[in-house]
């Protein structure tokens, strides 16, 4: 069995990949929840929708987010009457949120109803959030701090990144089933999508005993890099990097997650940042990591898997 930590648009592409090669069973896909947040009394999970469109095959390509062949008449209605409009919301996904913000006001976990919508969509594979509890992803900023959504949808990124922290998570404890894949004997390997680290994989390992217990795992940490020719392929991941003082760069992913992960997928651009990366004990595979179609995202998940493979010395 094989554990994906994602985060939303890169995330989901790679664990599309990884289903189309794994059996349900074989894959627990567990999604950052840390920038959820409540939303004209709906209750919004932008990662976990990322990576629930994308395995439904009902997400927007061009657009990046949200449902294909959207419709826009409640945003534009909502405007109208002077409702808050900052927040685009498509008259589709909106059923999404009305739904769930339903079942979590009847009781059930957002585990139960992540399952339940991945039922709804026929999606087989599991998708899990990295938590059942509330946390809350703040983003530290030279002009103060920021709760996600208003760092990067109203502010547009713009305040310089100093780091993040989170809201609620002292108390959090990893979703279920993510625990049980955590500490399964059929456990293979962990991968790391190539989704933001600084906003998608570091909450996730931040829950408390997430990241010891990613530690005192025998199996192979592999993470793919989310930035390619010294760029993120969207959103402020570089620019993050940058501000941290980080080689904006594949080098600096490796420095970033240091000695939790043994080896990084990079990009062939990227091929010789190898010789900086591997002297620090992390090993490197050099592939196509810009996943444009899904083709590319099958190839990079069985890339990724048979690096695991390779790091472990052993079969699956
Ligand atoms: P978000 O919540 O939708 O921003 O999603 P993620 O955190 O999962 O994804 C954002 C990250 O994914 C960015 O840092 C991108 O550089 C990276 N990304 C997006 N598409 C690709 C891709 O095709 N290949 C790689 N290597 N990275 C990608
Ligand atoms: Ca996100």
């Amino acid at each position: 069995m094989i554990l994906a930590l994602a985060g939303g648009v890169g995330g989901a592409k790679l664990a599309h990949g990884l289903t189309r090669i794994l059996d349900p069973s074989e894959l627990v896909i567990a999604v950052n929840t840390g920038d959820d947040f409540l939303h004209l009394n709906y209750f919004i999970c932008p990662d976990l929708d990322s990576v629930l469109y994308k395995l439904a095959g009902i997400n927007d390509t061009e657009r990046g987010w949200g449902i294909r062949d959207e419709t826009w008449n409640f945003m534009e209605s909502l405007k109208k009457v002077g409702g808050e409009d900052w927040f685009q919301l498509g008259d589709k996904d909106l059923a999404t949120h009305v739904e769930r913000t339903r079942r979590l006001s009847e009781g059930q976990t957002l585990s139960e109803v992540t399952q339940a919508l991945c039922l709804q969509h026929d999606v087989r594979h599991t998708i899990i959030p990295m938590t059942d509890h509330r946390v809350g992803t703040v983003v530290d900023t030279k002009d103060g701090d920021f709760f996600f959504q208003d760092y990067f949808v109203r502010l547009r990124c713009a305040p310089e990144f100093t780091g993040v922290h989170y809201k609620g998570m002292e108390d959090a404890v990893p979703a279920p089933l993510f625990n049980q894949a955590l500490n399964s004997p059929d456990l293979q390997a962990i991968i790391f999508c190539p989704s933001n680290p600084f906003v998608s994989i570091d909450p996730i390992l931040s829950i408390p005993g997430v990241s010891d217990a990613i530690r005192q795992t025998e199996v192979p940490i592999v993470a793919v890099s989310p930035i390619i020719g010294g760029r993120a392929v969207k959103g402020p991941a570089a620019k993050m990097m940058q501000e941290l003082g980080l080689p904006v760069s594949a080098t600096g992913i490796a420095e970033h997650y240091g000695d939790l992960i043994d080896g990084l997928v990079i990009d062939e651009q990227d091929a010789s940042l190898s010789a900086q990366i591997l002297p620090t004990g992390t090993g490197v595979q050099v592939t196509n990591t810009l996943m444009k179609s899904a083709e590319d995202e099958k190839n990079l998940a069985e890339t990724a898997l048979n690096f695991a493979r390779l790091l472990s010395h052993r079969e699956f």
